[in-house]
């Protein structure tokens, strides 16, 4: 028992799912909804797990590229994750009404045993200071911190007025943040939306735009799309009837998709010019995963209010000291502010970021990965495009038919990958990746390449 995670690695010893898998999938797929479930690959808590491996009730061990969509950055069994959850789990109840009642630990909150929901409130400003955020708010899941996020940009303009998305955007799925997706129907239909949302082109073009971002105006100017819908002279809307523009700093869902750095500029010029808040969501992309702690800060531009999750635990809606109410009762929900072992584990993985340098490691481990996925698009036809930041990385196949057999071909061979965009396959391996995990990872997928190709 126990993986040497510089030992182990992966392997399938049975058909996917095998038969234990097969019990587990029938016992749970009986009661819950169908959502967006994965085949052959369920993961058993009880067996060996280290870094990004872990293994199915069938004892097959994957390397788990998926990382749970980014949620858990350190991958399995962190040591320093696992020593602080035997700490906290002494204490009872875990999930208290955080909002109504503010709790501690000991006597005083400099000494810090544990970290607690006002420890991580420090920690978030420290780690924002560069956007002078000077407030956050905490609740349960990404949708939610985008919820909190456009009710604080609609407080603030008082003009119910348009939010401004993307085409590809993906924000999440409750009502608020789901009227933002631009992504897939399935993730729409027939729910009702927010009203007065409009969407402009996403630019991630390479050189020269070529994707519709730029467009001729009605007085015969080249202008962004942005220009085009608010210029105060040739525009559709008046500027001060918008309430946002969110986006986000690389695109999760909708593909990863990087942004080409002249159309984040613009954003960030138009929306300071009239006053426009500009909110970065940060919910897949953010705490490293890109080689910086925001992925935003690759564009260098400064948004009003971020949201973070996933590798945070918690989500947090996080921004500048005016966005944020000051009566009472504005935000709330039982859980928000109240979720100790999430929060402390948020907490634990800023600190192992910084103490082991995981940005550096995800830009170096990153840069190298990116690499050697471009040398394969040059033997493979089957790619048609390599992109990515950090360790946010995908490849772009020729066809949708083949990004879903590959992804199935490296799985059966162990490697958990998951798809987004159209026809794209995403790979998202724990912050603190190791050099043999890439090694193992590519070698996989070009054995995959090799029968699919
Ligand atoms: N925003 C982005 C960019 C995301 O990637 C996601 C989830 O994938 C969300 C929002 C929604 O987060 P959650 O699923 O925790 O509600």
């Amino acid at each position: 028992m126990g993986f040497v995670r510089d030992k182990v690695r992966p392997k399938i010893k049975t058909a996917l799912p095998g038969p234990n898998s097969k019990k587990w999938e029938a016992f749970h797929l009986k009661y819950t909804c169908p959502a967006t479930y994965e085949q052959g690959f369920i993961w058993d808590r009880k067996a060996d797990a280290i870094g990004p491996f872990c293994t199915d009730p069938d004892g097959n061990i994957f390397i788990d590229f998926a990382s749970h969509v980014a949620s858990s950055a350190l991958g399995y069994n962190n040591p320093e994750l696992l020593d602080l959850a035997k700490k906290i789990s002494r204490v009872n109840p875990d999930r208290y009404s955080g909002v109504d009642f503010i709790s501690g630990y000991g006597k005083d909150p400099k000494k810090l045993e544990i970290p607690t929901v006002s420890h991580l409130h420090e920690k978030i400003m420290e780690i924002t200071k560069q956007f002078n955020f000077k407030k956050s708010f905490f609740s349960n899941s990404g949708t939610e911190a985008v919820e909190n996020a456009i009710k604080l940009a609609y407080a603030k303009r008082k003009n119910y007025g348009y939010g401004f998305c993307f085409y590809g955007a993906f924000h999440g799925r409750t009502l608020g943040s789901l009227s933002l997706n631009r992504s897939m129907v399935q993730h729409r239909m027939w729910y009702p939306k927010i009203p007065k949302i409009m969407h402009m082109n996403y630019c991630s073009c390479v050189g020269d735009c070529g994707c519709g971002w730029i467009v001729k105006a009605r007085n015969g100017q080249n202008v962004s799309q942005i220009v085009e819908l608010i210029d105060r002279d040739f525009g559709i809307i008046d500027p001060d009837e918008v309430s946002y523009v969110i986006l986000e700093p690389i695109q999760g869902e909708g593909g990863f998709k990087v942004p080409n750095r002249k159309f984040m500029k613009e954003i960030e010029k138009v929306t300071k010019q009239n006053g426009i808040p500009l909110i970065a969501d940060e919910i897949q992309s953010g705490l490293g995963r890109t080689g910086k702690m925001w992925a935003i800060e690759h564009s260098e531009i400064k948004p009003d209010i971020i949201t973070a999750s996933k590798a945070l635990n918690i989500a947090a809606t996080i921004g500048k000291e005016e966005f944020f109410p000051k009566e009472s009762g504005r935000v709330g929900g039982t859980w928000a502010e109240g979720n100790a072992m999430a929060t402390a584990m948020g907490y634990t993985v800023i600190e192992v970021i910084e103490k082991q340098n995981l940005l550096k490691n995800a830009t170096q481990k990153g840069n190298y990965f990116l690499k050697r996925l471009k040398e394969l698009k040059e033997k493979f036809s089957c790619i048609i495009d390599v992109r990515g930041l950090g360790l946010m990385d995908a490849i772009e196949l020729n066809t949708k038919e083949n990004r879903d057999k590959l992804k199935m071909t490296v799985r059966k061979k162990g490697l958990l990958v998951i798809g987004c965009g159209y026809k794209t396959l995403r790979f998202l391996p724990p912050l603190d990746v190791r050099q043999r995990e890439l090694d193992i990872a590519l070698e996989i997928l070009e054995d995959g390449l090799k029968e699919i190709c």
